[in-house]
């Protein structure tokens, strides 16, 4: 799928998320996986595994349970950048998926399958996450039949069966950890701080673009000239004033 889908989704001069350098290559040994809690139009958990360069992701609106007897709604969408692991912060109203995320938890994962590319493409993947809050035998399924939805987007997530499950447990591993493992924070926390981005280690990287970049401000007063600054401004006093000069 790539990153086309993803870019052309995206303003990247307005959304403080990552547009992925398409040159990166996976590094790590072991896949990277992560989980961003996602309140968007709906509150959802995007999914997403390291594979193929990029993060194949599916949003789960009610999230992992560690009951293997709940079989959790996934929908697949576009693939995302492997930068996109280490993002949290607010993405600015009238963008795509305008809201607020956090890294609900990351790691790494193990597939089962010797092919997990060949699994992935047959809608069956099984693998081992290593995670901080999340852990064991999972499986992704893609649905078929009726339940398949219009692209074949609609599969499942599934906790199988094995030390790390804990059956009748319903919603309880999203209910009782609602915060980042990256920052240790809420939804509303990250929310209140809208003018700030948190890279993956808490460490703040910066402004969200939730302004347009002054160039493009002085770019829209008509008639005016690109030119350098005075070399010497001289102070004026400034008043205030309720309307402005003739
Ligand atoms: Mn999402």
């Amino acid at each position: 799928m790539g990153l086309r889908e993803y870019r052309k989704k995206r303003n990247f001069a307005r959304t403080p998320e990552p547009a992925g350098d398409s040159r990166k290559l996976a590094l790590s040994k072991r896949p990277s996986f992560v989980i961003q809690k996602h309140a968007a139009r709906q509150l959802h958990y995007d999914f997403r595994l390291e594979l193929d360069g990029v993060l194949k992701s599916w949003a789960v609106p009610k999230g992992p349970s560690l009951d293997p007897g709940e079989k959790r709604l996934a929908v697949h969408v576009e693939d995302h950048p492997l930068e996109y692991g280490g993002f949290e912060g607010v993405i600015p109203d009238r963008q795509y998926g305008a809201g607020t995320a956090l890294i609900w938890d990351r790691g790494t994962w193990t597939p089962l399958d010797p092919d997990p590319e060949a699994a992935y493409a047959k809608g069956n993947l099984e693998f081992v996450l290593d995670g901080e809050k999340l852990h064991g035998k999972w499986a992704l399924v893609r649905m078929g039949g009726k339940h398949a939805g219009r692209n074949g987007e609609n599969w499942l997530l599934i906790k199988e069966r094995d030390a790390a499950a804990m059956p009748q447990s319903g919603d309880a591993i999203v209910v009782d950890n609602p915060r980042s493992v990256a920052t240790g924070r809420a939804l509303e926390e990250i929310a209140a701080n809208r003018d700030r981005v948190w890279g993956p280690n808490g460490e703040e990287r910066g402004t969200a673009a939730t302004e347009p970049k002054p160039q493009a401000r002085i770019a829209r007063v008509p008639g005016a000239k690109k030119g350098r600054l005075a070399a010497d401004p001289k102070p004026q006093l400034a008043t205030a004033s309720d309307h402005a000069p003739d």
